[in-house]
């Protein structure tokens, strides 16, 4: 292989947020970094992605392209913000595209909109705030069991078991020769181990601890169970609720096989 080809360099993952929708143990909300070849993804927007980005030096607009996994608040009541620093403060200046489930646009266009009323993402070209950010922004619908294609990542997706109507996905991301798998938020799917065979990086969420009975989110003892139907070369659990943290010393075993994400944890692929 050439030195100096692009899948020499490393895929780095910052993990920003790896608290449940309650900020358990006063851990952010879901929000994730991926940089690969020059190219640097957000996974998920929770409410204080803003924050922690500018908190970890990584300026807005250095972010080539969004994806999300569904459309809860803790996972996309950040774009708002998000969308305030484009009009404001760091106008873009490449298109931006954001890759997520069926219904995303119409859910950050209506929270702008209730958030400033004065901004209106809605119509490119009307005088409104937000009309030079409409132009450059382009929502990408990723139903499940498909494959998306965007600024050389490969985005591909199936439904896992959390909301109903809505869609929520779990995702595929191929990067640089690399290849990392994000559950979303996800019940226990007997088509994730299949989903995330031969995946360099699984990150995974583990809500739960005791409460096993509910099927919509993922539950440690499940997990750790099943931990050798998942061929993936490491598996990090994030979104982790109060019960996960208040078993953290029988849990994290720090070898790559079952650990425990944290706010600010750096993983080199
Ligand atoms: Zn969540
Ligand atoms: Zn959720």
């Amino acid at each position: 292989m050439n030195s100096n080809s692009a899948h020499d360099t490393p895929v780095n993952v910052t993990i920003l947020g790896s608290g449940d929708a309650f900020a358990s143990g006063g851990r952010a909300q879901s929000a994730y970094i991926i940089d690969a070849g020059g190219v640097r993804i957000l996974l998920e927007a929770g409410p204080d992605v803003l924050r922690l980005l500018k908190k970890a030096e990584i300026p807005p607009s250095s972010i080539d392209l969004m994806i999300i996994s569904h459309l809860h608040g803790d996972h996309i009541a950040g774009l708002p913000f998000l969308m305030l620093e484009y009009m404001w403060e760091s106008p873009l200046k490449h298109p931006l595209t954001v890759i997520g489930p069926r219904h995303l646009e119409e859910r950050v266009n209506g929270l702008v909109r209730l958030l400033y009323p004065n901004a209106d993402l809605s119509k490119p070209g009307k005088k409104a705030t937000g009309t030079e950010l409409a132009r450059k922004l382009k929502f990408v619908v990723l139903e499940p069991g498909k494959k998306i294609r965007a600024k050389k990542v490969t985005v591909g997706a199936i439904r896992s078991p959390h909301t109903k109507p809505d869609i929520s996905l779990s995702l595929r991301i191929a990067i640089n020769g690399k290849t990392i798998v994000f559950s979303g938020d996800s019940g226990w799917n007997d088509a994730l181990p299949e989903f995330v065979r031969g995946a360099d990086l699984f990150l995974c969420e583990c809500t739960y601890f005791e409460s096993k009975h509910l099927t919509f989110h993922l539950n440690y003892p499940e997990l750790a169970a099943n931990r050798d139907k998942f061929d993936v070369g490491r598996m990090v659990l994030t979104h982790l609720g109060r019960e996960v943290l208040s078993h953290k010393h029988e849990i994290n075993p720090g070898d790559g096989s079952l650990d425990l994400a944290y706010d600010g944890m750096k993983i080199e692929l």
